[in-house]
């Protein structure tokens, strides 16, 4: 429908209006570069050849991967938690479904602009298929950045220069380029539309106090269905049509279009029709709310969700730094010997250093005079928050230990750098009957 300007006044528009797009572009940056960024300096990296995983800079071995799982529930309650305050905050200004999205139609646009893409069908497919060879290169690019994830990234570079060279990190290469090649040429808002989980769970846990996109019906008379605010929404949806839209991913294009336009041809202009709001109450405009409520901290609900979260954010983090007590386990592995008038039985040892730190530990058997360690002075080095195998030799000298006999014994394993530090490992000495007889008659 036309506009009609007949009592309206064309000006500039007013400069104190936050347009919130180049906010959301920062923070889509922003992601784009922690997101390279975690598996290179060690933050977030599972290393699937080595069988360890790395976090905040700190290495870890499988045995301890129940804190990976702890983390990534941490992650999930916090989403939760914010997304029942802030709704689809995560979708419109976080989500790497989005970006991709948002940086697939910003270059079809460009694009088209470059290759006058209106001005003939040849034009429009030379701007298509220049668009398509690009997606595919940063679907290749991205695959390498998920590759990085869970090999080293230098292998992850020589694989994409010599595939042949290193196929199975290539294989992977392979598999997800094409995932995501298919994602950004045909997928994309689909996803977001009609497969996205995330999209469907929040309408389960919103509230009516959860924060939407609000199409202001009290002030409809000042509207003049220009239609900006459609035209520019990713997700092809009319917001007047109602706030809680499934589809509504929050980015809040609509808002700037409106807050754009509306100024500039209106007399005595207010802010735009539509804006985030906590909730759907007409009279619960940002002006009203208190400090605490303009963070979204409107019950105690949320602040009972808030408080849990903090308390589940502060054990992660005790998890990953703090000091894990040293374990230490064992078992034979049937190997007997006979040398130099002893008996010799090997023990494979297995010390998790527990320690923040490298530390050495000392190997010994307790309280037997008659059965002792083949070296006397054993001695293991661990990384920190690794577990190391190691081969020990348990001897006894043969007339002391009768034939057929089990003995007890007591390993023991001592921290070098803290006397505190002592573990004990309970096990059995076994004296073979037959051959130990023979021997001990030569
Ligand atoms: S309605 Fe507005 S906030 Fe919602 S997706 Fe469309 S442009 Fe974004
Ligand atoms: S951009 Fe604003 S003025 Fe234009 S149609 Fe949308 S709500 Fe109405």
């Amino acid at each position: 429908m036309p506009i009609d300007l007949t009592d309206r006044i064309i000006q500039p528009p007013p400069k104190n209006i936050v347009r919130l797009h180049p906010l959301r572009r920062i923070a889509q940056v922003a992601l784009g570069v922690v997101l390279v960024l975690l598996p290179l300096v060690n933050w977030l990296r599972v290393d699937m050849p080595a069988g360890r995983f790395w976090l905040f800079g700190q290495s870890f071995t499988a045995q301890n991967i129940i804190i990976l799982f702890y983390g990534c529930a941490v992650g999930a309650v916090l989403l939760l938690s914010v997304s029942m305050v802030y709704g689809r905050w995560w979708c419109g200004w976080i989500c790497p479904q989005t970006l991709a999205s948002d940086f697939g139609d910003s270059l079809h646009t460009r694009l088209d602009h470059i290759f006058h893409a209106t001005h003939s069908p040849f034009n429009r497919a030379i701007s298509r298929a220049t668009w398509s060879i690009l997606m595919i290169g940063m679907a290749i690019a991205t695959a390498a950045v998920v590759c990085t994830y869970f090999y080293p990234p230098a292998r992850v570079w020589s694989s994409l220069t010599s595939p042949l060279a290193d196929t199975r990190v290539a294989l992977h290469l392979a598999i997800i380029s094409l995932i995501i090649a298919a994602d950004l040429l045909w997928v994309r808002r689909h996803f977001c539309r009609r497969g996205c989980p995330y999209g469907l769970m929040l309408s389960l846990i919103g509230d009516k106090n959860t924060m939407t996109v609000r199409y202001l019906w009290e002030r409809d008379d000042d509207c003049i269905k220009c239609g900006k605010c459609v035209t520019v929404c990713p997700m092809d949806i009319d917001i007047k049509k109602g706030a809680n839209q499934m589809e509504c991913i929050g980015c809040g294009e609509c808002i700037d279009a409106c807050n754009d336009i509306l100024p500039m041809i209106k007399a005595n202009p207010k802010p735009g029709l539509i804006e985030l709001r906590y909730g759907l109450d007409p009279m619960r405009t940002q002006a009203r709310l208190t400090a605490f409520q303009r963070i979204g901290l409107w019950d105690t609900r949320r602040i009972f969700l808030a408080s849990v979260s903090l308390l589940l954010v502060a054990g992660f983090f005790f998890q990953v730094y703090g000091t894990r007590p040293t374990t230490i386990s064992g078992f034979a592995n049937g190997s007997i010997n006979y040398a130099g008038g002893y008996i010799l039985e090997e023990y494979v040892l297995i010390v998790q250093n527990g320690r923040p730190h490298t530390d050495t530990f000392a190997v010994s058997i307790v309280g037997n005079k008659d059965i002792g360690l083949l070296d006397t002075r054993k001695l293991i080095r661990v990384a920190r928050s690794a577990s190391r195998s190691s081969i020990i030799t348990i001897a006894a000298k043969i007339g002391s230990v009768s034939p057929g006999e089990r003995y007890p014994i007591t390993i023991g394993v001592e921290s070098l750098d803290s006397q505190h530090d002592r573990h004990t490992l309970d096990a059995v000495f076994y004296v073979p009957e037959q051959e130990a007889h023979l021997k001990a008659g030569t």
